[in-house]
């Protein structure tokens, strides 16, 4: 086994694809200090700042004073805590539906809720460039799984028209790519579900708290609520927190209690994480300044890379790609950057396709606009130093 594994990694090691972890000795924010080095973040999630809010921290403290810190055993046996069902109740007002389910982390809910919907008749069509969590959804799901050209609704049509008539077909998209900052075009997308009789997911990790009224999600912002039938995202990026959610009508949430197996057979969130989430909630709701900051430092940023002729993609959101292609080149450029005391990961295959290397470059409310500019200028002077 010795043998296999040192061999693989050596590959790895080999091939520019070798992964390790950093540490990091700060809360989260603008600066972190990472092993010893205060260096300006540009690679968090945190697009609202909240991930080293105190009043997210506080809000764990007191609910931890009245309720411990575990969980205790599933939701399902004791585990269950009113810090849960004010949660849920808070965030399926906010989204405008019946009810709403809250799981572990984004990736359980998303490899809970598909093998739940489907199965072996079924039938998934899956954006190319689907977050992986939800591709293992579908593969813990046995259904068969159609994957179309990413964002294109001709394939997506032409995958949907090849089905057979048996089974269920669900077709599931990110609402904003992670890796690409481009956006499902949901309007065609639910109109061919619709016309062709399939279900609707879709997974608004990077747009919830960001796009649509309140930070309600790009579903809500393309006003296409009704012809989604499972709005599922995160609580771990945008609301600083941690967990996943799902939004729906009543009957689905209870078919998710009783079929959801990373639901039923997980301890449940501590409550007290509950609590952090809420807080995170109530100041997205309260300070939309926040997401008015961080869309405009996004602009402003593509702006002036594009300028500075660096490629990003089609990118309209805060996730913004600076495509390098060369997985080597793209660590390089994260080294050299790192040198400057600026934070970006070099994201590679097999997380992004083989050739399109990137620099994944994300903005939060947090930053300032002298930072954009110091950014720009750092990215041009590695070019300039690697030409
Ligand atoms: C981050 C992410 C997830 C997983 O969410 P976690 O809460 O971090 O587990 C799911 N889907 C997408 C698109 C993501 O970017």
């Amino acid at each position: 086994m010795k043998n296999t594994l040192s061999q693989e990694l050596g590959a790895a090691r080999a091939g520019g694809l070798y992964r390790s972890m950093r540490s990091l000795f700060s809360r989260q924010g603008r600066e972190v200090l990472l092993e010893g080095r205060r260096v300006l973040n540009f690679c968090s999630n945190d697009y609202l700042g909240l991930a080293g809010d105190e009043r997210l921290s506080a809000a764990a403290v007191e609910s931890s004073a009245r309720y411990g810190f575990g969980g205790g055993a599933s939701r399902l046996v004791c585990g269950n805590s009113e810090e849960h069902l004010l949660l849920e109740h808070e965030l399926a007002r906010f989204k405008g539906t019946e009810a709403a389910l809250v799981f572990s982390t984004g990736y359980m809910a998303n490899v809970g809720i598909i093998p739940a919907l489907c199965g072996r008749e079924d039938t998934v069509f899956s954006d190319r460039l689907n977050h992986a969590s939800i591709v293992d959804g579908i593969i813990l799901s046995r259904a068969h799984m159609r994957r179309y050209r990413h964002l294109d609704m001709q394939d997506l049509e032409r995958c949907l028209q090849n089905s057979g008539k048996h089974g269920r077909k669900l077709v599931v998209t990110d609402t904003v790519f992670s890796m690409d900052g481009d956006v499902a075009p949901l309007g065609e997308l639910t109109r061919l579900a619709r016309r062709y009789g399939a279900w609707v997911m879709v997974d608004e990790a990077h747009a919830f708290g960001l796009f649509g009224p309140g930070g309600a999600g790009m579903v809500q912002e393309a006003g296409v609520a009704e012809r989604v039938d499972v709005q599922m995202g995160t609580l771990s990026k945008a609301v600083g927190a941690c967990g996943g959610y799902v939004a729906g009508s009543r009957e689905l949430i209870d078919y998710l209690v009783n079929r959801a197996r990373s639901f039923i057979y997980s301890t449940a969130l501590p409550p007290a994480v509950a609590a952090a989430i809420r807080a995170g909630l109530g100041i997205m709701r309260a300070e939309p300044e926040r997401r008015a900051r961080v869309l405009f430092l996004a602009g402003r940023l593509r702006t002036e890379l594009r300028r500075a002729g660096f490629n990003t993609m089609e990118s309209v959101t805060p996730v913004i790609p600076v495509l390098i292609g060369d997985t080597f080149k793209a660590r390089i450029f994260s080294e050299k950057l790192m040198e400057q005391d600026i934070l970006i990961s070099a994201i590679r295959p097999p997380t992004v396709p083989s050739g399109t290397a990137r620099l994944r470059i994300t903005v939060t409310a947090l930053h300032l606009e002298e930072d954009i500019v110091r950014l720009v200028a750092a990215l041009v002077n590695v070019r300039d130093q690697l030409a």
